[in-house]
């Protein structure tokens, strides 16, 4: 759904997006706190001065979560700035106890790179490095109600991703960031656990007349989603609520909204702050970060085969059709499992895309070895041996039985064909080779 009719009038999305993915470095980004948020035992056990903001503090950056920014920079075709530094965003809350967030501002690591949709291209205006901030809990403990911070969260990496107002429907949104979540696990940088809030997405949309050049003067930001369901479903929901507002004549406000799973609506959080208001300014205790053009070189020498192009490799090579393989590579090993039992299926003259084809249709599991799953996939097909006597035998008394149907294939209504394979194939009660099959009941009908 491109566009929203009202009786007034016809509007067109106009949305980009903002996803966060925590990074799975064994480090924090700025000390050297362990990175496992989410198989912490207990709160507030993976933090040190300086992930707590303790005076003294002084941060390190983490060099893995830096190249892996610049890898996933390199896969989106990016360009990568030779020279960034790390800013300071100011701001007053306590999930980080600093009370600022080191972030990039105006040198972030990449920029300039692309997302090929089956909707059309979405432009890549940057992805930066970030740290994530601490959790907070509001809840009641004895009576009395308390908030609670967990700082194991914070300062791990977060990568951030900020594409162009190229997103048109919120089917592209939904394909957009799965395709960016696949694209992260792919290269091992994030395992991107939606539920976990290991990876956020945030949309902004905005509506502007169907015809119209220019971009809308106004944008709603929908933050913390943490599905593409959800994230399908918020857009489809502000272009509903937009279009209503735009047709009374008026501009929806400017502000950040939330996202109810179970309203399937959103809801105003806060108007935006400016740029501004966040005071950025570089970070005083991080040197900033120099590449040369030949290590950013090797790092682009050193990307493993990319998805898009094991799609079209695979194609070529075993002739399984892009649609499956696009549903089906998640990860390296699903990929290198894949490409070994393609190859395996070739060597035994079986077909690759029909392996892919009943993955993708979910029809057959994965396994774990390649070896199983080759087996269990022959087993699907696997024909049982019928002597062609008592084939034969079948097809006759079945014509017998059925003149009328026999007339008619001699009259030239060779489709009749299908009502004896069916009749065939039930009097037998066994897997045939239906190829085999058609190939005999010709033989008998014609003569
Ligand atoms: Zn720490």
């Amino acid at each position: 759904m491109e566009t929203i009719t009202t009786e007034k009038n016809t509007y067109k999305l106009v949305c980009g997006m903002e996803i966060h993915a925590e990074l799975k470095t064994n480090s924090k980004m700025f000390c050297g706190c362990k990175n496992d948020p989410f198989g912490a035992k207990q709160p507030n056990i993976y933090t040190c001065p300086v992930c707590l903001g303790m005076p003294g503090g002084l941060p390190v950056a983490n060099k893995t979560a830096i190249e892996w920014t610049i890898k996933v920079g390199l896969a989106l075709g990016c360009k990568i700035n030779l020279f960034s530094k790390f800013d300071r965003k100011n701001y007053f809350y306590p999930d980080l106890a600093k009370a600022y967030q080191i972030s990039q501002y105006d040198l972030p690591f990449c920029y300039d790179g692309v997302v090929e949709t089956s909707y059309g291209p979405v432009r890549i205006t940057r992805i930066h490095l970030e740290e994530d901030t601490g959790k907070l809990q509001h809840t009641t403990i004895n009576g009395k109600k308390v908030s609670l911070i967990d700082y194991n969260r914070s300062s791990v990496p977060l990568m951030e991703i900020v594409s162009e107002p190229d997103i048109h429907s919120p089917e592209q949104a939904k394909e957009y960031a799965k395709k960016i979540r696949d694209l992260l696990r792919y290269l091992e940088v994030a395992d991107c656990d939606m539920d976990q809030g290991g990876m956020r997405l945030e949309a902004n949309i905005s509506l502007a007349e169907k015809s119209a050049q220019k971009l809308p003067n106004y944008k709603v930001e929908v933050k913390n989603i943490n599905s593409f369901r959800f994230a399908e479903q918020a857009i489809t929901y502000e272009m509903d609520r937009q279009a209503k507002i735009l047709d009374d004549g008026k501009t929806p406000v400017q502000e950040t909204r939330g996202f109810d799973s179970v309203k399937i609506s959103t809801f105003s959080q806060r108007t935006k702050e400016d740029a501004e208001d966040y005071r950025y300014f570089p970070d005083p205790d991080l040197p900033p970060i120099t590449f040369t053009q030949k290590q950013i070189d090797a790092m682009r020498n050193e990307l493993p085969e990319l998805i898009i192009e094991k799609i079209s490799r695979w194609e070529k090579e075993f002739a399984v059709e892009p649609r499956y393989s696009n549903l089906l590579i998640d990860s390296t090993q699903t990929a290198q499992l894949l490409e070994e039992a393609f190859t395996t299926l070739q060597k035994n003259n079986q077909e690759p895309n029909k392996l892919a084809n009943v993955l993708a249709n979910k029809k057959l599991a994965f396994e774990k070895t390649v070896e199983k799953l080759v087996q269990k996939f022959s087993e699907l097909f696997a024909t049982d041996t019928v002597p062609e006597s008592e084939i034969l035998s079948v097809i006759n008394s079945i014509m017998e039985a059925n003149p009328d149907a026999v007339a008619k294939y001699k009259a030239g209504q060779k489709q009749v064909v299908g009502f004896f394979m069916g009749q065939t194939l039930r009097a037998i009660g066994k897997k045939i080779d239906t190829k085999e099959l058609t190939k005999l009941l010709q033989q008998e009908l014609e003569k």
